[in-house]
């Protein structure tokens, strides 16, 4: 049967021996031929065009060149030993080295005026004269001067696998052995639909040209076939897993706006909602009386004003009867929420509770009681609204204010709190790009709030060189005689860093030596103080008390203070950009203008400058994003390490926005049409889904 051929243990192909096939296993977790096909080149390089020994100049990655060997000598001892050839066209000569595998070469390489060799490697410059390290050499032959295709794959290797003979040749061999083989046939997983709409190339097609490329359009074509198939994938399983969530769990109809809604908005409301805090209340109250369980992503930059449609939504929730929650990530940030909804529900006659780690036992006894009894209407807190013994009568709505998605069995114990689950709103303070969203929540309906409210004057960012700090503590001067308080943050990126600590305390005395008491007074705040002590700390600062907050990035998440109109942020270039952006966030707050100022050192490598740069340039998180999504590729965005959602073997969220989209219409739009994938056209994309999907465990009644 064709499938089975790539399904065959990488073992059995020839070219292989048994601690090869250990090493691709282990060192690859390449198992079958199949895993072998889709390890794809990263990098393509062109082996018909041969250069001149003069023409070779360091700006070129690599030359392949043909010629002889004219001499050769062993050099230095021991560490140092080297084997050098001097090699020569009739254009000049240069020379390849090699420090690893002296000995061999040595022996397998003699001067020889009558053989001709093929040598490809990366020219370097030393001394004003060329040398190649470790090139790769064979002798002319028809193979190596006549290649079929002028663009040969380049493969990642390891040490390991190198030792093996299976550096990026060895393995292009074994591919060359599945692929050229009598029986190389690959299954298409595509309806001939999809392949027609989007003119796709076959996919055993596909998989030849992208390890053995004929030529450049038709490389262009299968990695377009590789990428619109791997996101089409996963987008039909994100789509399919929200679309049976949606068949087989029933959600809660809100289908009144009533008195608390309608008392708070006519009366209490502190001032008028914007465009998109109106547009996107209305798409969750519709969702939530819609009769499916909400799952939605509320995005939207900081400052937005993301709490109060949450808080809108709450109301609703009431006025149908029933509870609801809002879990933050840190203490700091679930005492802020309390604050601001106790104050926003005052003289409303609602109950608001608060719950976290270091609340008492008997004031959470109280608090279980006001739950059960159904006295309690929202209840705000930490992680500790997960524990069991938190039991509400009757929970409709949970609301949780995170950057990071909640795993899977945190959400599973927020919708067992009730018979059937509560709609669930996710706040995300992090902005993503739309290439990310989806796929990272591409289970999730999203709504964003695109607008800031009025009023706002925006933040003048300013990079500074760390030379020039008394011209910061200067203006810091002028800008407390006016009045306002200022942050000073510093990277105590992994708080167990003992120099980053103590950067932040040499930090911290020599802002008091600058600003004295008691004409000055300074707080700091950082992650190895006690819980209380902390809040003490941050206390003062919010009260006024204090001029100037020197933290770590504790303060990110979180505090609002409208009065704190400076943000200095110190070794600004080791921070990421989506955390200079949060922390940047924490200013412009109020009606002063505000400033943002990033410090760094003289010396700034290309993506630190870009980084100061895009922050210098714009305000606008999602741009932002983008740029971050570009440098650092969406692995290391913030939140997203631990989604295997984003292993990808060949498509790249960063560049790849228009297939990732026509990918995702593609699967809905068959989705919809075809929802369990039984209409016989839909059978090779049926069967294909099926049997990755099997080994892996089913989540998609939780999200
Ligand atoms: P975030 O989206 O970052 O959570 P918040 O909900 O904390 O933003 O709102 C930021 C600030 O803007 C708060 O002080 C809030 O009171 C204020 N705010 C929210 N909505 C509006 C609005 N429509 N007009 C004016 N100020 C608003
Ligand atoms: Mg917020």
């Amino acid at each position: 049967m064709a499938s089975s051929f790539i399904h065959t243990p990488i073992e059995y192909l020839k070219g292989i021996w048994t601690a090869r096939a250990a090493m691709l296993k282990l060192e690859l977790r390449i198992f079958t031929f199949n895993d072998l096909l889709k390890f794809y080149p990263f990098r393509y390089v062109d082996r018909t065009k041969f250069y001149k020994v003069n023409e070779v100049n360091d700006t070129l990655a690599y030359v392949q060149l043909r010629g002889k060997i004219v001499g050769t000598q062993m050099l230095g001892e021991k560490r140092t030993l080297r084997f050098v050839a001097k090699f020569m066209d009739d254009t000049g000569k240069l020379e390849l080295i090699w420090f690893q595998g002296a000995k061999y070469f040595s022996e397998n390489i003699k001067p020889d005026i009558n053989k001709e060799y093929v040598v490809f490697g990366k020219p370097t410059e030393f001394k004003g004269k060329y040398n190649i390290a470790h090139p790769e050499i064979e002798p002319v032959s028809d193979e190596n001067t006549t290649l079929a295709s002028a663009l040969q794959g380049v493969y990642n290797s390891t040490a390991k696998l190198t030792a093996k003979g299976l550096d990026s040749k060895g393995i292009a061999k074994l591919l060359r052995t599945i692929i050229f083989s009598n029986d190389y046939k690959i299954d298409e997983c595509l309806s001939a639909e999809v392949l027609s709409r989007y003119q796709l190339m076959g996919r055993q097609e596909a998989v030849r040209q992208i390890h053995f490329p004929q030529n450049t359009e038709l490389l262009k074509k299968a990695e377009f076939r590789l990428k619109f198939e791997e996101l089409f994938f996963i987008q039909l399983k994100l789509l399919k897993q929200k679309s049976m969530r949606e068949t087989t769990t029933k959600g809660f109809v809100f289908s009144k706006v009533g008195d608390y809604f309608n008392n708070f908005y006519n009366n209490h409301l502190p001032f008028e909602l914007t465009g998109a805090q109106k547009r996107v209340t209305k798409e969750i109250r519709i969702d939530m009386g819609s009769g499916k369980q909400m799952n939605r992503l509320l995005q939207g930059d900081v400052g937005s004003g993301k709490t109060l449609v949450a808080f809108l939504n709450m109301l609703i929730a009431m006025d149908n009867g029933f509870q609801t929650c809002l879990m933050a990530p840190t203490e700091i940030l679930a005492n802020q929420h309390f604050q601001t909804i106790s104050e926003l529900t005052k003289n409303q006659n609602i109950t608001v509770g608060l719950l976290t780690g270091s609340k008492k036992t008997k004031h959470r006894r109280m608090l279980h009681e006001q739950l059960q009894n159904g006295e309690m209407n929202i209840l705000i807190g930490t992680h500790a609204l997960l524990e069991d013994e938190v039991i509400f009568k009757n929970l409709g709505l949970v609301v949780i204010d995170e950057q990071h998605r909640f795993g899977v069995a945190q959400r599973a114990k927020m919708w067992a709190k009730n018979t059937q689950p509560p709609h669930v709103l996710i706040m995300s303070a992090t902005p993503i790009p739309r290439t990310l969203a989806m796929t990272l929540y591409g289970d999730l309906d999203v709504s964003t709030i695109d607008e800031m409210p009025p009023g706002r004057k925006s933040i003048k960012t300013i990079h500074s060189f760390d030379s020039h700090r008394d011209r910061v503590f200067g203006f810091m001067k002028e800008q407390i005689a006016l009045g306002r308080q200022i942050y000073i943050v510093y990277p105590l990126i992994n708080e167990s860093e003992k120099m980053d600590f103590k950067d932040l305390m040499d930090g911290y005395e020599s802002i008091a030596r600058a600003f004295p008491m008691p004409q000055y007074q300074v707080s700091i705040v950082h992650g190895q103080m006690k819980a209380d002590a902390k809040d003490y700390e941050m206390q003062r600062f919010v009260k006024g008390e204090t001029h100037i907050m020197v933290a770590t990035t504790v303060i990110e998440v979180g505090v609002n203070v409208p009065n704190a109109s400076v943000m200095i942020i110190e070794s600004a270039e080791r921070f990421g950009l989506s955390q200079l952006h949060q922390l940047r966030g924490r200013v412009g707050r109020g009606a002063d203008q505000s400033y943002c100022i990033l410090m760094s050192s003289y010396k700034l490598s290309a993506d630190g400058r870009l980084r100061m740069d895009t922050m210098v340039r714009t305000t606008d998180g999602f741009e932002i994003a983008e740029v971050d999504l570009k440098l650092r590729g969406p692995g290391d965005l913030s939140g997203t390490t631990q989604s295997g959602i984003l292993d990808l073997s060949i498509a790249d969220l960063a560049k790849d926005a228009q297939i990732l989209y026509a990918a995702r219409n593609m699967a809905q739009e068959i989705l919809s049409d075809d929802p369990s994938l039984i209409k016989p056209k839909n059978t090779p994309i049926a069967y294909h889904f099926n049997s990755s999907n099997r080994s892996q465990t089913n989540w998609s009644k939780i999200s």
